[in-house]
Order: structure tokens, then sequence, then C-alpha cells
């Protein structure tokens, strides 16, 4: 029997404030979800904050190089030492802005690892992909990236988020078909190299999910959650996402 708890993260990007923080503490607080877990992805001069407000906070990138002359780089060792658990890796912008490729990602990822961080890899095609049948081959290309380099073990402790590229700040979310369809293939990827790994590591869907079409992608067989983005910036919006999530669990 698989054990996946939930996870609904919140990915701010560059935005929020020390308020939001202080809101989103207090909001958070305010509701019980035991059953699941909760996570907010600040801008890193905002992780302290959080963490001192009591909010499960991770960093939405990490350095793939240790400490060193890199400046305006972030180190997964400090991100750790603060008394973070988790790091993005691989968030489409990331990739599309910065230019981060697979084998950057994979090298992110195992850094987070080194620092006992979680990496969230974030995986998932672009429109014209989709339109030209390549979904699960990119899909695929960018989870292989991370099990080539450290074997499929090194997905135990990790979180795979599929964000179709199309679905991510559009409005456009995939329906809870095709999210599951798309997250059914990456279990069953994993599957074929590992059926321990593939029951236990948690997939969540992102793109464009609010608290109105959150329930019934949440209720899909393979999706343990999701990762939000401009819905985690509206305290009201991403407590009823949780409880969504929550009543899934
Ligand atoms: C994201 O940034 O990971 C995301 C899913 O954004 P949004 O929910 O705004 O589409």
């Amino acid at each position: 029997m698989a054990s996946r708890k939930p996870i609904v993260a919140g990915n701010w990007k560059m935005n929020g404030s020390v308020e939001l923080i202080t809101t989103m503490a207090e909001t958070l607080k305010s509701a019980s979800n035991n059953n699941i877990d909760v996570l907010i992805f600040p801008p890193f001069p905002l992780l302290s904050k959080a963490l001192e407000a009591g909010i499960t906070a991770g960093s939405q990138t990490v350095s793939h190089e240790n400490a060193g002359a890199f400046t305006g780089e972030v180190d997964a060792k400090l991100v750790s030492e603060l008394g973070c658990k988790y790091t993005l890796v691989g968030h489409s912008e990331r990739r599309s802005i910065y230019g981060e490729s697979n084998d950057d990602v994979a090298a992110k990822f195992e850094k987070a690892q080194q620092h006992n961080l979680m990496p969230i890899l974030c995986v998932g095609e672009s429109e014209a992909q989709r339109e030209q049948g390549l979904t699960e081959s990119v899909v695929s290309e960018q989870i292989n990236a991370v099990i080539n380099k450290l074997g499929v073990a090194a997905l135990v402790n990790s979180v795979i988020a599929y964000e179709p590229v199309w679905a991510i700040g559009t409005g456009k979310t995939a329906s809870p078909e095709q999210a599951q369809q798309v997250h059914k293939f990456i279990r069953n990827e994993i599957a074929a190299l590992d059926a321990v790994v593939a029951q236990n590591i948690a997939l969540l869907y992102g793109g464009s999910v609010n608290d109105q079409n959150s329930e019934l992608l949440f209720a899909q067989a393979d999706i343990d959650g999701g990762l939000i983005g401009g819905a985690s910036l509206k305290p009201d919006a991403f407590i009823n996402i949780c409880n969504s999530a929550q009543r899934n669990a």
C-alpha cells in the first residue's frame, strides 16, 4: 500500500511581503491540516521570516555549486542550515528564463539532497510540445536526467511536480483527466524501474490551480496535491485549496 501524504506547496515566485508572511502564518494556524503537508516557497529574503512565523518554507531554487565566488547564487547548505526541508528545482521559469538544462536541474537536485533538502522536481511540456504529441517524451527526459545521474533510488527523498508550461499563470488548467493521465504515466515510468519508489513518491499537479478546481484535481488517483502559484498569494484561496487536499487525504 502506498503511504503518500498530500502536499500543498505555494510558490510565491518574486512576490509577497513581510506582511503577507504574517497573514499567511495566521491563516494557516487557524486551519487544522494534520493529514497534509503545507509548504511555502517565498522569495529568499522572506525565508527566515516565514520559518520564524512557523511556516514550513523552502527555497525556489538552489545553486548546483558549493559555497564560493558565485555572486547572487544560493547555497543549498545555507538553506538547510536555516531550517528549510525543501527546495524547488527545475521550475519552468528557471528553465525558460534562466536557461537551466535538464543536466543543470539534475545537478541542483543532487546538491539539494546532499544538504538534506527534499527537491521538488518540476517537469512539464510547453503548449507546442503538447500539440506535437511530445508530452510524455519531454516529461520522461526531464525525469530521466535525474535518474540517469543519481539512480532511481534518489527519487525516494523527492517529490515530482507535473506542471504543464501552458497552464502556469495562464488560467488554463489541465483537466483532471489530462493531469491524471500524465501523473499515471510518470508513476508507471518510475514503477518500471522500482515499484516501491513509484508507489511512495508524491506527485503534485501545478498550473492555474485555484480553490474552484483543486477538489477534482486532488481527487485523481495519482495526484497527491498541488504546487500553487498565483492562488498561494491569497491566504483565503490557499487555505481552501489546502482543505480540498485534506478532504482527499
Ligand atoms: C507555479 O508557479 O508553479 C504555478 C503553478 O503557477 P500558477 O498556479 O499561477 O499557474
